[in-house]
This record gives structure tokens, C-alpha cells and sequence, in this order.
């Protein structure tokens, strides 16, 4: 139960004065749902005014406050659709425009009455040989209020929020703030110089203040490193079962390739584990094609061989089906009982897979997370292969834990190649095998960035492509224009992109993407994968585990909006086959320095771990911890250098803790349990008796 104390942070942010249906919607796209949200809304920077006494102090650009008496109000012409403007003047006489577009004219009027001195903050440009401020961003009374102005946190908005409006609803926030508990020992306080929590959270609001940012981003760490270690300490507490195999399946494996060197290792280091009591909770890392699924096969016989069942876990129902399709196949000769679960099975289906897995009779299971469901029971699961493992929570991994009668072992496999310096915040202490060599014989994939006004000739060139027998998919952006985004207008989308494929090249054409029904979706997925289609349109669905080794040609959209690990994974999808493949990065006319910078490095290397590293370098790796908006991102306040420098930190305070309270019952170990709640780590604090 989430202790009383955090109540008041916990309530809605609808509950806020001024929040009405209208608000909801932006606040809700920020993710501002609770005040506690709110409080740590961290400004993404402070604007520094100046305070003029007159007018010709002030520069052009610059963010000034000042105080100005209206002379006149010029409203645009009778239907005309001209700006509304004040022509107001400084103490000397000097004239400013104050200028209004479309309908915020209308607070002109009411706050600018003529004749009455105002403090106005704004910035200072140039209409024609006037000064003027467009769109002030605050116009007061004259008063002492003024001087808060000076120094202005900006905060990031969604449609329908300004920065007024943003600035009183965090203030509201603040207002709200519980004293809490301090969970960071007094020494290290004093010694870093870092605040209590309510004094950080208040002045990272009012000010740039370094040590109250870094407390506040150290808490975060510290809450996902202590919340990583409960679910450790849980492993270790349920005993485990060690599961030894006699290689009989095993040896009936008819694979035709010989394994390599990386993944013979993989599997016994995932033998090993296996047979111990303690449940495995190993990491498989290995760059797209590198051969995971082999690993997970011969991990699954394993447990078959042992007498238990095995279930693998896939982020999506198309992969699922793919890795039971490649499953089944490579399992044949075994004769082991494997089965497809997803959410969509039905009726006898669905009661027949449901009877065999209780009964043991199908010994291996691969599904979406429809196999955590209640009415999902198995006689006895001993190991559970997780795929992507970043697309699943933890807390959904113990679900799935919990439900052998002893903690089954859990092997995670992961393409997205995470930096060593992160790997520990993303996965915490797993044990991790490195597939860090490729199966012999792939082919160098050709790389090129190519200018977007080049597009006819891409698609003659996808056109002939096609015409010498030979598949090929098309990656877009998103699904469908954003509408009433302007500068989004110019986004491919996936829809119409497909249109005018289809009009060029015919039914061979087929779309895939995230909104279409998953029946429609399959359907295309298959008539591609047979090649009946030759063309596949997408979005970033086709990202993970997609496997048609006959596609050789990749043709990315607006690659640069794409992270790096993103379009490494996408490449990932060509250069499956005996055939060369190509990849085509279509770039858009207007590219910062890293965006060329990042598209020269996909041209330069295939190596997903460099790649990683170095996208660290260029840009901070947000995409690697997801993007901060999605929701999934590891951490929503700590920044990627935060990360590095007080991770470890805050991991060995987290260590320390919880080797001198483990069940933290102590003050500071209550002081904790309120952290995890506070970071909705809370999944660590269910595990402890009485959380
Ligand atoms: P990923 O690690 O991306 O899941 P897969 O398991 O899908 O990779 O393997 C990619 C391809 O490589 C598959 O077609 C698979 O059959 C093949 N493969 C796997 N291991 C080897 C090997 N040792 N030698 C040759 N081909 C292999
Ligand atoms: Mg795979």
C-alpha cells in the first residue's frame, strides 16, 4: 500500500484549479496526469531578462522587461486579417509596437487600457523602424511581481498549454508539496551539497541550481537500483529448481548449420545456470541475425529434456508467430509438443492449449503476454525465454514468475545493443552472454544516403529491383499526417506512401502497420513472407525479429528521424539471405550536423554495438533509454550524463541498504519504500512482506 504521506502527490492534476476537460487532454499528452508529475516537470531551461528603464537600452533579441504606458490601439482593418497592435511608450517617449495575431488580440484589449502604466516582458525585435514585442509573455500591474520575472523557467508544452498557464499549475504543485522522509543519509547531504528533497524540488523550478537537479536525478537512480535488487534478493528468496538435461532432444536437432563459436558458449553458460537451484536470470545479447533463437531453442530442450515446460515470450503477436513458424520447424525431428498462445485464440482452441499446458502435455509454449493470464496455468514451468526484453516491464516478467510453482528460470534476449555503461540501469544485475559473432557468411549490407528529391529514381530503382525477382521493403515514418500539426505536413506516411507504390507497381505492394487489425496485418505479413508480395510498405512494426531472408533491398523515409538503434534494427531486416543487400537511407533537405553525422556512421559500420557506443557520443543516447515523452523511458529525470555519473553511486547506496535492512524496516528504510512509490518502482516494495 502506498503510504499515506504521498497522497497529496498522488492526486490528479484535474483536481487543480483551472484544470478543466479542456486542459486534460495537453496535460495528459506531457504525461502530467498527478501533482507529482507536475513537481517534477523540470524546466528545460530559464529565460534571463533584463530590466530596461527605457527603451534604447534594449537590443535586438533581447528578452527584456519594461514599463510601458499604451497611446493607441490599432486594430486590424474591418474583416481585415492584419495583426492587433498597441503602440505604447517608455518613460522617455520612445514608441514599442505591442503585436497580437489572430485571437489573442482580444487579452490586448482588456490588459492594455490607454493611459495606464504596465510592466510588459517580452522580447524585443524590429517592425520596420519601430520596436516591437510579439506576443508579450506577460503584462502585470506595476507592482513588485515584476521582479519574479527576471528569471523564467520555460517548461516543455503540449498544444493547448502556454507557459503562464504551465508556471501556475507546477506552482500549484508546489504548494502541494509533503515533507517527506529523507532517504539520503545527512552526511552525503552535506557532503555533495545537495538540498532536501522539497527544498530540490522548489528550487529546481525557480532556478538553475546544478546540486538540486542532480539530488533529484540521484533519487531516481537510487529508486530503480534499489527497486532492480528487491526483485534479486526475491529470485534468491523463492528457491529455483535445477533442471538437468540428458542431451536426448538436444542430439535430434537437425540444424543445418553448424553453431557458432558465441552461441555454443551462450548455451552452456545458460546450461550451467540451469542446473543450479538458484533461478537463472541471464541476459542473451546479440546484434539482429546474430542467432538468438537457436540459443532459445536449445535452452527450451533443455528444460523439456529435464521433464518441465518452457514458454517463450514475444513483444508482439506477429513475432510470436514467426518464432513459433521457426520453432516448430527447427524442433521437428525432436518431437517435442510446442503451441502458439495469443490473445486472439478462441473456444476449442483455446480450452485444448489451455488443457495441455496444465497437463503438461504441451511441453513448449510461445506466445504475447496472454500467457500471464489467470486462466493460463502450467503443470510445471521451468524456464521462460523473454524476447526484446525492453519492451516488458519487470513487473510483468514476475507475473509470469509467479507462476511456477518455483521461480522458473528467466533467460531475457535483447538485439538492441546496449552500451556497456548502460546496460546495468536497463537490466540491473543480470548475468549477460554476448552473441559478438555473426554466423559465417553474411554479406556486407550496402549502405547509402540518398537526397530526398531523388525519389523517382529510388523507386525505378525498387522497380527493377523487383522486376529481377528479388523483395524489398519500404519503412515510413508514421501511419498517417498528423493533422492539424503544420510543420508535420511534410511527414511521409506509410498510407500514402503505399498508394502511390501500389499505382506504379501494382498489386505486388502490401502495407503493414501498427493500426491496421491484427488479421489484416498477418494476412500481409504472409502474402510478403511467401513472396507473393514483393513490396512491403511499413512503419517501424517490421523493427524486431522480422525474418525473410529473400527481401535484399531496404529503403528507409526520412531516415534522420529515425534513432540510430532504430535504424540498425530496421537495416537488420536485409542481408538475411546469400544475396548482397542494399540499404537506402532517404534523408530530408535540411540535416543538423548530428543527423549527418549519425547517417555517416549507419554508412560506415554494421556493427550494433559501435553503433550504440558512438550514438552515445553524438547524442546522448536518448533513444537508447527511450525517448523521455514515450512513457517507456528507463528514467524520466536523470540525463544520460547523470546516469553515468551517479548511477554507480546511488547502485552501491542501494547495495549498502539493503545489505543492513533488506526488508527496510528501519527509518531510512521506510524513508525508501516512500521513494519507490514515488518512482512507481513500487513493483520492488510488493515483494517485501507487508509492502
Ligand atoms: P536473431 O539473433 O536476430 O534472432 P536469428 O536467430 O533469427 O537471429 O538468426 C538469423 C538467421 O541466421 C536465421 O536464418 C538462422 O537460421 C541463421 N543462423 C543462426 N545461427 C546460425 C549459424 N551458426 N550458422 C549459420 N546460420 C545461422
Ligand atoms: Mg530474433
Amino acid at each position: 500500500m502506498r503510504p499515506d504521506i504521498l497522497n497529496p502527490l498522488f492526486a490528479e492534476t484535474s483536481g487543480l484549479d483551472g484544470v478543466g476537460p479542456k486542459l486534460a487532454k495537453p496535460l495528459e499528452r506531457l504525461g502530467l496526469t498527478r501533482v507529482r508529475d507536475l513537481a517534477y516537470h523540470l524546466p528545460e531551461r530559464f529565460v534571463s531578462r533584463r530590466a530596461l528603464v527605457d527603451l534604447d537600452e534594449g537590443n535586438e533579441g533581447e528578452q527584456v522587461i519594461i514599463a510601458l504606458t499604451p497611446v493607441e490601439h490599432r486594430a486590424p482593418r474591418m474583416g481585415g486579417r492584419g495583426p492587433y497592435r498597441v503602440l505604447a511608450q517608455d518613460a522617455k517617449g520612445n514608441i514599442c509596437a505591442l503585436t497580437w495575431f489572430g485571437k489573442a488580440a482580444y487579452t490586448a484589449k482588456k490588459l492594455l487600457p490607454v493611459g495606464e502604466t504596465r510592466w510588459v516582458a517580452g522580447r524585443l525585435d524590429r517592425y520596420g523602424d519601430m520596436l516591437q514585442m510579439v506576443h508579450p509573455d506577460h503584462i502585470e500591474e506595476a507592482g513588485a511581481a515584476h521582479l519574479e520575472r527576471l528569471n523564467e523557467p520555460v517548461y516543455r508544452l503540449s498544444d493547448g498549454l502556454t507557459q503562464p498557464r504551465m508556471t501556475g499549475l507546477v506552482a500549484q504543485a508546489l504548494a502541494r508539496l509533503p515533507e517527506l522522509p529523507e532517504w539520503i543519509e545527512p552526511g552525503q547531504l552535506a557532503q555533495k551539497g545537495w538540498p532536501i528533497w522539497r527544498d530540490a524540488i522548489h528550487l529546481a523550478h525557480s532556478r538553475e541550481h546544478p546540486e538540486a537537479r542532480e539530488r533529484l536525478a540521484y533519487d531516481e537512480l537510487l529508486a530503480n537500483s534499489l527497486a532492480l535488487l528487491l526483485v534479486k534478493a526475491e529470485g534468491r528468496r523463492r528457491k529455483g529448481q535445477a533442471l538437468v538435461g540428458d542431451g536426448a532432444l538436444r542430439a535430434k536437432l537437425a540444424l543445418p548449420f553448424a553453431l557458432t563459436g558465441a552461441q555454443a558458449r551462450s548455451i552452456a553458460e545458460i546450461e550451467g545456470d540451469m542446473a543450479q537451484d538458484a533461478p537463472m536470470l541471464r541476459l542473451l545479447q546479440g546484434d539482429v541475425g546474430a542467432g538468438k533463437t537457436v540459443v532459445a531453442l536449445n535452452a527450451m530442450l533443455i528444460a523439456a529434456e529435464a521433464g518441465k515446460q518452457a514458454a517463450l515470450l514475444a513483444p508482439t503477436e506477429l513475432l510470436a508467430r514467426q518464432h513459433f513458424e521457426t520453432l516448430r520447424k527447427m524442433a521437428a525431428p525432436t518431437g517435442v509438443e510446442i503451441a502458439l498462445f495469443t490473445g486472439r485464440d478462441k473456444g476449442r482452441a483455446r480450452e485444448s492449449i489451455l488443457m495441455g499446458l496444465l497437463d503438461g502435455s504441451i511441453q513448449l509454449v510461445v506466445g504475447t503476454h496472454a500467457i500471464f493470464q489467470e486462466a493460463v496455468q502450467y503443470r510445471d514451468l521451468g524456464l521462460v525465454v523473454i524476447d526484446e526484453q525492453h519492451r516488458f516491464g519487470v513487473a510483468q516478467r514476475l507475473a509470469l514468475a509467479a507462476k511456477g510453482r518455483r521461480a522458473p528460470h528467466t533467460l531475457a534476449m535483447t538485439a538492441t545493443p546496449i552500451p556497456r555503461s548502460l546496460t546495468l540501469a536497463q537490466y540491473g544485475e543480470m548475468d549477460v552472454s554476448r552473441l559478438d559473432e555473426l554466423p559465417p557468411g553474411r554479406q556486407a549490407i550496402d549502405t547509402r544516403v540518398v537526397a530526398m528529391e531523388r525519389i523517382e529514381d529510388v523507386v525505378a530503382g525498387v522497380e527493377r529491383h523487383l522486376a529481377g525477382g528479388q523483395q524489398a521493403y519500404w519503412v515510413c515514418p508514421m501511419v498517417r499526417e498528423l493533422d492539424g500539426v503544420p510543420d508535420m505536413a511534410d511527414i511521409a506516411a506509410a498510407e500514402a506512401r503505399y498508394a502511390a507504390l501500389k499505382e506504379r507497381l501494382g498489386d505486388a505492394v502490401v502495407l503493414v502497420h501498427g493500426q491496421l487489425r491484427p488479421e489484416a496485418k498477418d494476412a500481409a505479413m504472409e502474402r510478403f513472407a511467401s513472396g507473393a508480395a514483393k513490396l512491403l510498405v511499413a512503419t517501424t512494426v517490421i523493427e524486431v525479429g522480422v525474418d525473410v531472408p529473400a527481401a535484399t533491398l531496404m529503403v528507409i523515409e526520412q531516415a534522420e528521424r529515425f534513432g540510430l538503434a532504430q535504424l540498425h534494427q530496421l537495416r537488420g531486416r536485409v542481408g538475411r539471405g546469400a544475396e548482397k543487400s542494399t540499404c537506402l537511407l532517404l534523408r530530408g533537405g535540411q540535416l543538423s550536423e548530428t543527423a549527418r553525422a549519425r547517417l555517416a556512421l549507419m554508412r560506415a559500420t554494421q556493427d550494433g554495438f559501435r553503433i550504440a557506443e558512438e550514438d552515445l557520443e553524438l547524442r546522448g543516447g536518448g533513444e537508447l533509454l527511450g525517448t523521455r515523452q514515450s512513457g517507456d523511458a528507463a528514467f524520466r529525470l536523470a540525463s544520460l550524463d547523470q546516469v553515468q555519473r551517479l548511477l554507480p553511486v546511488a547502485h552501491s547506496d542501494a547495495r549498502l541498504l539493503m545489505e543492513r535492512d533488506g526488508g527496510l524496516t528501519s527509518a531510512r528504510g521506510e524513508a525508501a519504500r516512500v521513494l519507490l512509490y514515488l518512482f512507481e518502482r513500487d513493483w520492488g516494495v510488493q515483494l517485501l512482506r507487508g509492502g
